[in-house]
C-alpha cells in the first residue's frame, strides 16, 4: 500500500506568492528508506517546495502526508515529534558553546518540556553519554570540548547533523548539505549522509550533481515550479527535457 511504501508524500502542492505561483501542483513521493533529491535550475521552486514539506510554509493548495497521515495542518514542532525533522531546525549552532554542549542543548530541546524532571546533576551524565554517541556517529567526538565557532566548515556541518539526529528523525530533510563547501569537505559529508541515512528516509535539496548521482536513489527535477522529471539519476540525466532545462535555462 502507498502508506507503507512512502514515508513522505506531497500531493498537488501549490504555493502562490502575491499572484505568482512559485510551486504548481507538485506531486512528490519519497519512498521509505530512500535518499531522494530535489534538483532543478535556480528559481525552479526547490526551496519553496522544501519549505512546504517541512511545514516552514503553508501550501496555498495541496497536502502533505507523513506515513499516510495528513500533516498539512500541524505545527512544525508537532511534525518533528512525529519524526519529520529538517536539518538546522532547532537553531543555528551556538558558536560560543562547545561541540558537546551544542548536542546536549539539542537533546534537551528534543526532550521538550518534560526535561525539567531530569534536570538534576545525576541526569547530566546520560545526556553527555548520548551526546558523545551522536558526535561519534558524525565523526567529531574528538572535538567535543572545542567551541563550535572554532570548527572547520565541514565539521560544523557534521555538528549540525548531530543536532538533527538528536531529534531522532525518521524522515530527515537536508537543505543543500554541501552548499559552500570546498572539494575536500564534499566527500566526507556525502559519506556521513549515506551513513546516517541507514534506517531512515532522507530528502535533500542539492546543487552538486555528482553528490546527487553518488548518493540518491531517486531524483525529482523541478522547473518553473513544476515537476519536470522523476526517476533514478540515470533516468533523469538522460531525459532531454532535463538536459535542456540545465543547459538552456
Ligand atoms: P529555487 O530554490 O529552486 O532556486 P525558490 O523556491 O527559491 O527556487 O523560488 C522559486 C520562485 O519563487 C522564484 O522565482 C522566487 O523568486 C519566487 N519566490 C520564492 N519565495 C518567494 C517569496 N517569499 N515571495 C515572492 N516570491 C518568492
Amino acid at each position: 500500500a502507498i502508506d507503507q511504501d512512502y514515508a513522505l508524500v506531497g500531493e498537488g502542492l501549490t504555493k502562490v506568492f502575491g499572484g505568482f505561483a512559485a510551486v504548481k501542483d507538485v506531486n512528490l513521493a519519497v519512498r521509505r528508506g530512500s535518499i531522494h533529491a530535489l534538483i532543478g535550475p535556480n528559481g525552479a521552486g526547490k526551496t519553496t517546495c522544501f519549505n512546504l514539506l517541512t511545514k516552514t510554509l503553508s501550501p496555498t493548495k495541496g497536502r502533505i502526508l507523513l506515513n499516510g497521515v495528513d500533516i498539512s495542518r500541524l505545527r512544525t514542532a508537532e511534525v518533528a515529534r512525529r519524526g519529520l525533522v529538517r536539518s538546522f531546525q532547532i537553531s543555528a549552532i551556538f558558536p560560543n558553546l562547545t561541540v558537546l554542549e551544542n548536542v546536549r542543548v539539542a537533546l534537551q530541546a528534543s526532550y521538550g518540556t518534560g526535561y525539567h524532571f531530569w534536570r538534576s546533576l545525576r541526569a547530566v551524565a546520560p545526556l553527555n553519554r548520548r551526546a558523545e554517541e551522536l558526535l561519534e556517529q558524525v565523526g567529531i567526538v574528538e572535538s567535543r570540548g572545542t567551541t563550535a565557532a572554532e570548527l572547520s566548515y565541514g565539521k560544523k556541518r557534521a555538528l549540525e547533523i548531530a543536532t538533527t539526529l538528536a531529534l531522532e528523525p525518521e524522515v530527515m530533510l537536508l537543505d543543500e548539505p554541501t552548499a559552500g563547501m570546498g572539494h575536500e569537505d564534499v566527500e566526507p559529508i556525502t559519506e556521513l549522509i549515506r551513513k546516517v541515512a541507514v534506517g531512515r528516509t532522507v530528502l535533500l535539496v542539492e546543487h552538486n550533481l555528482s553528490v546527487v548521482s553518488n548518493l540518491c536513489d531517486r531524483i525529482t527535477v523541478l522547473q518553473h515550479g513544476e515537476v519536470l522529471a522523476e526517476g533514478t539519476y540515470e533516468q533523469v540525466s538522460n531525459d532531454e527535457r532535463v538536459v535542456e532545462a540545465y543547459m538552456g535555462g
